[in-house]
């Protein structure tokens, strides 16, 4: 179904319904200054498209309905840490086989790697430990360094991107999830302070579906 487009003095009478409604049209047609005659077509587009609801002698008031132009500046808005999950990490040294058991306990699909400074060195994904785990090598003693996937190719993002300049990178680099980061104070690295996921990106989804978007 292709999207309705509304005029720009749709816009206008959409917004001072929602900020005044229930609002009759005269009251709408006297703050365009133009007559209730000449909105006549716009109310009924306006209704019929469900942007407006009309009650008898209540006057009009907004249903809640959002335009896709309305929604896609709605979106852009939203950023990374409305939506971020808490980080799993672990230290470098960390073995395979407790990366695994950490995975289970945490429930998570991806691990950051830090180093003794709690600085990002890599990520660990289900599939890296599980090759991992399919050669034969002893797991129980080869560090979780050893397979990570390591910086600088790393695709991380900060708490105030916007969700879908993240959605974007998950799509094109084909990674479950991002680090969440912070420059650290002293030195070049990073502090890992959240992660956000696909499964995230599909929380948002619905809470569009359902106008509650954080
Ligand atoms: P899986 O491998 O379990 O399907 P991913 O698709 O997330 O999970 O990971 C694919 C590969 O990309 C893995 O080798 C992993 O180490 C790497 N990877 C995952 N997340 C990132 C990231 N944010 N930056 C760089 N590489 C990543």
């Amino acid at each position: 179904m292709s999207p309705i487009e509304l005029s720009k003095r749709q816009h206008r009478i959409i917004d001072i319904v929602k900020e005044n409604g229930p609002i009759t049209g005269e009251h709408i047609a006297e703050r365009l200054s133009l007559t209730r005659a000449t909105l006549r077509p716009d109310l009924a587009i306006l209704t019929m498209a469900g942007f407006l609801d009309a009650r008898p002698r209540v006057g009009y008031f907004f249903t809640g309905k959002t335009d896709t132009r309305d929604l896609s500046d709605e979106i852009q808005k939203i950023k990374v840490h409305h939506y971020q999950s808490r980080p799993v990490l672990i230290e470098q040294s960390t073995s395979v086989y407790e990366a695994i058991c950490t995975m289970f306990l945490e429930d998570c699909g991806t691990l950051f790697i830090v180093d003794g400074d709690s600085t990002l060195v890599g990520v660990a994904s289900r599939k890296d430990l599980l090759r991992a785990s399919m050669g034969g090598q002893a797991i129980e003693t080869i560090p979780v360094s050893v397979i990570m996937t390591r910086m600088p190719n790393i695709t991380m993002c900060e708490k105030d991107d916007s969700v879908i300049e993240v959605a974007q990178k998950l799509i094109s680099r084909q990674i479950d999830g991002l680090p969440i980061v912070k420059k650290v104070e002293v030195g070049s690295g990073y502090e890992v302070i959240g992660r956000i996921t696909k499964t995230n990106m599909t929380s948002l989804l619905v809470d569009l579906a359902t106008n509650e978007t954080s």
